[in-house]
């Protein structure tokens, strides 16, 4: 029996539209999926893989048996938005899944989304019934993954919980980032109804710190708890930045989200008909060649300037660690080409003040002994001219600045990384990319029911 590798939607059909790109799972797949975790001996994926801790092997026994309602009891006894990671987690726990040793891990997120989307399509998923209310309040900034989780758990516990939320909506990057092939926002809204059933009340359109003063909130609520995410994307301060058509990739993401969830009709930044170069290789890049793709580019290109990493997990992470191998994101199978070691010196003007061309260079890579790159030189006679009418910056964030308004008027450190230090002796918690810098939607989750369990 082997993992299943058709789980997409046919390249020809999902590029049409914005609907989710997997498809979902036959109950025999499922099954036969699920009858691959019980020749595990110790599991290591709950343990050292998985950051909310999921009881993943007991979860697969009872999918595997068709016993859905236990499955769900599992899942959601240690997960608050399981549609959520089953859908966009790089599923850590399968880096350590013990079948992974010598052949292809258990399929443990399509299982998890099985288990939750039954879940939900058999009402097992309700708001919940808070019994009675402890007298103390709580402000949470920022309605994204950390924020939402931390809500919800400080809600079951009794807390008087109110979410304020820059944007129109809560949600976070779920929201204003990723796509929705990736994620359907219908799912995020969803979940942010139940919340609000639940007794969670939500204040959108707020910005702490310029609508409203955080101290004015600290004055009114027993408890404040950051999670502002990391607002700050990473620049290329390279000669012809300055020029017309080049963007973070989270405008450009942002838009399409907002055209397609009805918030504006125009995109603000679209690749219909353009040549675009998308800088970095991560998964935000990724995100933006599928979003680029589906616009109507003329042609797509992804750099990034770390080399290539192995197709096999490396030496340098051995088993059950997260390896360092070759990842490729269902966007990179729509379509584009993918070029490593490539360092962009120079973007160049079309006479007009766009960007018409981008100057880059090939990176020579030293390596250490375990096999992961350290430091790069410039090969020299290597740089190249790519022709690229419209830029995508997608080489990850900064962190928080120091001189974030809230940081000020509450008085709190901000460490090298832009992580936020938490206050918690004057009530003030952070939580998600705040407090530890750019991640995953799955450790943001854990990081919210954290709070959750410090404050009860
Ligand atoms: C394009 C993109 C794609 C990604 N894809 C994935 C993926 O596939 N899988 C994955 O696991 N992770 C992914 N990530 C990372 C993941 O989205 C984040 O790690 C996660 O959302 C962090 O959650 P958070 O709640 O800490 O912050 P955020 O999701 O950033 O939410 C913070 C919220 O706080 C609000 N806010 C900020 N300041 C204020 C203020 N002063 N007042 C009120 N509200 C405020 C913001 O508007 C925002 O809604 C992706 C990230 C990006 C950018
Ligand atoms: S949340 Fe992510 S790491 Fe945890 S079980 Fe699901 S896919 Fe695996």
């Amino acid at each position: 029996m082997e993992r299943i590798q058709d789980i997409y939607r046919p390249v020809a059909e999902r590029l049409q539209d914005f609907q989710e790109v997997e498809r979902p799972l036959l109950e025999k797949e499922i099954r036969s999926q699920a009858e691959r975790c019980m020749n595990c001996g110790i599991p290591f994926c709950h343990g050292s893989g998985c950051p909310l801790g999921n009881v993943i092997p007991e979860i697969n026994a009872a999918a595997g048996r068709g016993d859905w309602r236990h499955a769900w009891e599992l899942l959601s006894s240690t997960s608050n938005f399981p549609e959520f990671t089953s859908r966009v987690c790089p599923a850590l726990c399968e880096g350590s899944c013990t079948c992974g040793l010598n052949e292809e891990p258990v399929m443990i997120r399509q299982l998890e989304k099985a288990v939750v989307d039954t879940a939900f399509s058999n009402g097992w998923v309700v708001p919940p019934k808070v019994e009675s209310r402890n007298g103390r309040t709580v402000a949470v900034i920022g309605g994204g993954p950390a924020g939402l989780a931390a809500a919800d758990e400080l809600n079951r516990r009794g807390f008087r919980v109110t979410v304020f939320e820059a944007f129109p909506h809560p949600g976070g990057l779920l929201r204003y980032g990723i796509p929705d092939f990736k994620l359907n926002k219908a799912l995020v809204e969803r979940r942010v109804e139940l919340l609000r059933q639940g007794g969670v009340e939500f204040c959108c359109n707020t910005k702490i710190g310029e609508d409203v003063s955080g101290m004015w909130l600290a004055k009114r609520f027993d408890e404040i708890v950051l999670a502002i995410g990391t607002p700050s994307p990473r620049d290329l301060r390279i000669p012809g930045r300055e020029l017309g058509g080049i963007h973070f990739a989270l405008e450009f993401l942002r838009g399409q989200n907002r055209v397609i969830g009805g918030e504006c009709t125009n995109l603000p930044v679209s690749a219909a008909g353009r040549r675009v170069a998308v800088i970095g290789g991560g998964d935000t890049g990724a995100d933006c060649v599928g979003t680029a793709l589906r616009q109507g580019a003329r042609s797509v290109i992804q750099l990034e300037l770390m080399p290539k990493p192995p197709a096999e997990r490396s030496p340098s992470t051995p088993w059950p660690m997260w390896p360092y191998q070759l990842r490729t994101a269902s966007s990179h199978k729509e379509g584009g080409e993918r070029r490593w070691n490539a360092a962009t010196k120079r973007f160049v003007d079309n006479g007009q003040g766009r960007v018409a061309a981008l100057e880059v260079a090939e990176a020579e890579w030293e390596f250490s002994q375990e096999g992961r790159p350290v430091r790069f030189t410039e090969k020299p006679d290597s740089t190249v001219r790519l022709e690229a009418d419209l830029v995508l910056l997608a080489m990850g964030f900064t962190g928080v600045s120091p001189e974030e308004n809230l940081v000020r008027e509450f008085e709190l450190s901000v460490d090298a990384r832009g992580r936020i230090q938490p206050a918690p002796e004057r009530h003030i918690h952070v939580a998600g990319d705040a407090a530890h810098g750019a991640s995953l939607v799955v450790r943001a989750i854990a990081d919210g029911r954290q709070i959750g369990r410090v404050l009860a």
